[in-house]
């Protein structure tokens, strides 16, 4: 693999890793003043594999191909790359995890979990727009039910703050306020266990932006569990395999990293592009031109 391996140089063991599109075989990369750089601080939550469900929409196959640095390499070699990318040097560094604030979970029936923001009770799903059940094909994810009966939904919400609430919540506890003008991603394993339940709604994207004008609360999200369970849910297909999940969180990964750069539209008449409503980072704007080229509207996937 073509990138580099720093020192950050606070002590905490963080790593660049950058792609190099002309590099060789352990070339260290060092950003360069002539080209166009973004830099992204990547936390991958904590024991994630251990979120991987049972039933039949599961997929722990797919999900066992999971990677924080596969996928960020992959996703540098795609914007870096003259052609199909912006010819962006893309440098990430990966940070620790830290989970919003909440107590442990006692179910008050011996079943529990040590973190509000861990989910490793019975997983619920909702058929759309009926009575929650057990999953089968053509369901949706919705919420942890079973403690929001227990604790009530006032302190439901107070310990998931709806939709946005909990995202900036988490966006602004995980940033590293040492790496000023990083994007931030992080990987999650799925939305089900804060957000809405009980009226129809569509299954919450696997991945997501928050284009928030406070740095603080700005980033993206990607749920690698919940997209290796995605299709039989969403679109009552067969299981990805691990080869089709990869380049679904890879592609995903790219898309919602674009959101950051270029805001949080998609343009509904010009194949590829997204809106441009704002740009972020001024360092690193994306043409007119590159953006059509690279199509990060309706590519699905950031190898082909
Ligand atoms: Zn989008």
């Amino acid at each position: 693999m073509r990138h580099s391996e720093n020192d950050y140089g606070n002590g905490s063991g963080k790593v660049w890793r950058g792609w190099d599109a002309a590099g060789t075989n352990a070339h260290h990369v060092s950003p360069s003043i002539s080209r166009k750089a973004l830099f992204m601080q990547v936390n991958t939550q904590d024991y994630i594999a251990d979120d991987v469900g049972t039933g039949g929409a599961t997929n722990p196959q797919a999900f066992a191909a999971f990677n924080t640095a596969e996928a960020m390499q992959k996703v540098a070699q795609f914007y870096s790359d003259p052609a199909r990318g912006a010819g962006i040097d893309l440098y990430w560094v990966t940070s620790f995890f830290i989970p919003w604030p909440g107590s442990p979970i006692d179910y008050g029936n011996g079943d529990g979990r040590p973190s509000a923001y861990r989910y490793e009770g019975l997983m619920n799903y909702a058929a759309q727009g009926q009575i929650p059940t057990d999953v089968t094909g053509g369901t949706l994810i919705t919420a942890d039910l079973k403690y929001l009966r227990l604790v009530g939904a006032n302190n439901y919400w107070q310990v998931f703050p709806r939709r946005e609430g909990v995202l900036k919540r988490c966006l602004r506890i995980n940033r590293d306020p040492l790496l000023r003008g990083f994007c931030l991603l992080l990987f999650m394993s799925r939305k089900s266990t804060v957000t809405e339940i009980g009226n129809v709604h569509p299954f919450f994207p696997a991945a997501l932006a928050v284009t928030d004008s406070r740095r603080d609360e700005n980033g993206a999200f990607v749920f690698p569990v919940q997209m290796s369970e995605e299709n039989p849910i969403l679109y009552s297909g067969a299981p990805y395999s691990p080869a089709q999940f990869k380049e679904y969180l890879w592609w995903s990964t790219a898309h919602e990293i674009a959101h950051l750069l270029l805001g949080d539209g998609h343009s509904p008449d010009n194949t590829g592009t997204l809106m441009s409503t704002r740009v972020f980072l001024s360092n690193c704007v994306v043409s007119s031109e590159e953006l059509s080229r690279m199509d990060v509207k309706n590519r699905i996937g950031a190898t082909r």
